[in-house]
């Protein structure tokens, strides 16, 4: 029986190797053949890395996403690109990234991850017909090498109740006819071997289920278990613990095997009772973060699980895909070697399941697998007393950082700062960036490689900040920025100039299609060593007489946008972030700024999956949003961003956190969502994203004048900013100028006509 496994390997490629094969084909560079063939050597280079794992995850790989390689699996196409009729790849690209005359189906969050997925598009119309070639492809591929396949596939339960309903028609309406081409995929698969492991991702478990859906996720597996003696089906949840009565209904079906996750569902401990004699895959190895095992104390957390759960039972695992993580740690050399050492991405992981198993099975280490379990232990007692990491002279000033109230209530100091900032109603702003363009990466890149000095560097973003000045002069905003040309990341530059802070070379994570990021590292105790943005806010007041706002990332969404610490609490690290922005605003108020702008972009992609959890979050992450804000003098006007508009659930959350004035990203979604403001009742000012940023079209006046009407309807013009809905820096000029002209003469027409 096998004794480990992963629950996926990510397949962007040592050196984003798919990316760039994907981006070739897509413009044309590459032909069809020659994408596939990077594609089969990924992933024959990514089984062999697992030579040490029992069970191999194959079909883990995409060309884009797995929810979409699912849909087409189901046969579930949506209506609208059936006149595709060109081959299957042209259709999956389309449906993924749109094409002239098909928009692309919708992408979100893969639960609390930064990763996205292609949601399911379905209607009352849809159809679903088995196509099982990649899955029967990718498993001979395997087999051909000789290990063990493990076929992953996302279950239906989670395929259901992630999809969209284009017609009303209710999603789990598909269910029954689903889960016959489940059972089909299945008799397929059974037909490839004479034992064939299967794994269905159901991380839709660890979220609060209806009564509707532990229903279907009953008939669901008591019915797939039943399809073949051959198969040996594992139901693997991740990313939070399951209930008792999910893990109830699945001990109670046919099935091999329950994953669960003891990284970040802890509660899991009191499943092993429920397990019924299953197998069980304990994911003990953290999949979603970078810091190494603790190799030892693991594989002892393990010998306590298996007085219940039965040692032979047990399969060492991942806690969720590896897909989270980086690749590894071979490329990184400029990342400090103590620092290095605390660190451990999908390969080194890899290695760690294997000694954990070891370990924990009592089998005979050689001397080399000695020496590794050595250095784990003394690399973890480095990582607990070293300097770099804790700072006892910030924990003691933290412990009086606990004001979390401006001088005055809202009400009172707005009347002071429409006096002292004298804007009209509807004020005309933007959201803080200005175009990136080609020679701005120039000249960064020039600056990195040592062509240029710092002092050239400087000059060059000074006039790019000039110019921008200038150029929203012209147009005649009210409230201007200053651009933030010197950022290629709202988070990395932050974190650059912080202590406690590390970046890798190529610690790259997939986010979706061949879109990557580079989280940083935030390995320690945070400090800031010197003021980080105030050079180039008072620089670019210097240049105008209008009121030019100072522009931070906010402490919550620092911490989203890295890879955090394991051993504080996430709070922990958000009240050390908030104590740094809070010495920021102070500097740039007394030097003179008088709107200051903290950004909570990934606020709500921080939230717990599970209800029991929100509250806690809720509370820690305001709070240091409010220990962020709490000393801006009564006239400074404190903003803050937030890139999304579903606010239905948390709109008093967004509320209690006090800031002046909100812009939001409402474009896309019309104004149904902003009534909830209305209804709700929001006290604060709020400028909802007149267009879409994330489209290149420049909307006519006519366009914005009768959205700003239909806002009024909503809002109060006191109480309302104009704006678009998110950052400018991945548009061009061309679009950006005539786009702000329209939206100010749009603010005109109506100004003039009341
Ligand atoms: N101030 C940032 C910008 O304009 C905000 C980015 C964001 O919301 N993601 O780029
Ligand atoms: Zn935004």
């Amino acid at each position: 029986m096998p004794k480990n496994s992963i629950v996926g390997f990510p397949r962007i490629g040592e050196q984003r190797e798919l990316k760039f094969a994907l981006e070739a084909f897509w413009s044309g560079k590459i032909s069809k053949a020659e994408l596939l063939k990077s594609a089969e050597e990924l992933r024959l280079k990514h089984l062999k890395h697992q030579n040490g794992i029992d069970l191999v995850s194959v079909n883990d790989f995409s060309l884009y996403d797995t929810m979409l390689d699912m849909i087409v699996t189901l046969g579930a196409i949506p209506q609208r690109f059936t006149d595709i009729k060109d081959d299957e790849l042209t259709l999956y690209f389309a449906m993924a990234r749109g094409d002239k005359t098909h928009t692309a189906m919708e992408m979100t969050k893969w639960f609390n991850t930064n990763y996205h997925y292609i949601v399911p598009e379905l209607s009352k119309d849809t159809q679903f017909s088995l196509n099982s070639s990649k899955i029967v492809s990718e498993y001979k591929e395997a087999k051909a090498l000789g290990i063990i396949p493990k076929i992953n596939i996302i279950g239906l339960l989670t395929f259901l109740s992630l999809s969209k309903s284009t017609d009303e028609s209710n999603p789990y309406n598909h269910f029954e006819k689903a889960l016959s081409v489940y059972e089909e995929l299945l008799n397929v698969i059974a037909a490839l071997d004479n034992e064939v492991f299967v794994q269905f991702d159901e991380p839709i478990v660890v979220t609060d289920l209806t009564q509707e859906q532990k229903i279907l996720l009953k008939l669901t597996y008591e019915k797939l278990s039943k399809v073949s003696p051959k198969l040996k089906l594992i139901v693997q949840t991740y990313f939070d613990y399951a209930d008792k009565d999910s893990v109830e209904i699945l001990a109670g079906t046919d099935i091999w095997g329950i994953g669960l996750d003891f990284v970040h569902g802890k509660e899991n401990i009191e499943n092993l009772k429920s397990l019924n004699g299953k197998y069980l895959i304990a994911g003990v190895v953290d999949g979603r973060n970078i810091w190494i095992s603790d190799i030892k104390s693991v594989a002892g957390f393990l010998e306590e699980i298996a007085k219940t759960a039965g040692k032979e039972r047990i399969i060492v695992s991942t806690s969720c895909s590896l897909l989270h993580t980086p690749y590894s740690l071979h490329r990184e050399n400029k990342i400090d070697t103590d620092i290095k050492e605390w660190l451990s991405f999908s390969l080194e992981k890899l290695d760690e399941i294997a000694l954990i198993t070891k370990l924990f099975n009592n089998q005979i280490l050689d001397d080399s697998e000695k020496l590794k379990i050595e250095a784990n232990e003394k690399a973890n007692i480095s990582r607990k007393n070293s300097p770099k990491i804790h700072n006892s002279a910030l924990a003691q000033k933290l412990k009086s950082f606990t004001n979390t109230s401006r001088n005055l209530p809202f009400e009172e100091r707005i009347k002071i700062q429409k006096d002292a900032l004298n804007y009209q109603p509807l004020a005309t702003t933007t959201i803080g960036s200005f175009p990136q363009t080609s020679e701005l990466r120039n000249l960064r890149s020039a600056f990195k490689k040592g062509e240029i000095s710092l002092e050239q560097y400087e000059e060059g973003i000074r006039s790019l900040i000039k110019e921008c000045i200038e150029i929203q002069e012209t147009i005649g905003l009210d409230i201007l920025v200053h651009g933030e040309f010197e950022r290629n990341d709202m988070v990395e530059y932050f974190g650059e100039q912080l202590e406690g802070y590390a970046f890798t070379q190529n610690g790259w994570v997939q986010s979706y299609g061949s879109r990557c990021v580079k989280p940083p590292l935030l390995f320690g105790d945070i400090t800031r060593v010197k003021p980080m943005t105030l050079k180039w806010i008072t620089y670019a007041q210097s240049l105008t007489n209008k009121i030019v706002k100072g522009m931070l990332t906010g402490p919550v969404t620092i911490l989203n946008w890295s890879f955090v610490r394991n051993d504080i609490p996430r709070e922990q690290t958000a009240k050390q972030l908030a104590f740094v922005l809070h010495n920021e605003i102070n500097d740039l108020q007394e030097a003179g700024i008088k709107i200051i702008q903290v950004d909570e972009a990934a606020f709500k992609e921080g939230y717990p999956l599970r209800e029991s959890k929100k509250r806690d979050y809720e509370k820690w992450a305001v709070e240091s949003f409010k220990l962020a804000t709490s000393g801006a003098k009564e006239s400074v006007q404190i903003h803050t961003h937030m890139c999304y508009s579903n606010f239905n659930d948390i709109i008093k959350t967004i509320e209690a956190m006090d800031a002046d004035v909100i812009s939001i990203e409402t474009a896309r979604a019309g104004n149904k969502i902003l009534k909830i403001f209305k209804e709700t009742g929001y006290s604060q000012e709020i400028g909802p994203g007149i267009y879409d940023i994330h489209s290149p079209r420049v909307p006519s006046v006519e366009e914005m004048t009768a959205q700003i009407k239909a806002l009024l309807e909503i809002f109060p013009k006191e109480k309302l900013w104009i704006n678009p809905d998110c950052g400018l820096k991945t548009r061009k000029w061309e679009e950006v100028t005539p786009s702000l002209k329209n939206m100010v003469e749009a603010v005109k027409i109506i100004r003039f006509s009341e």
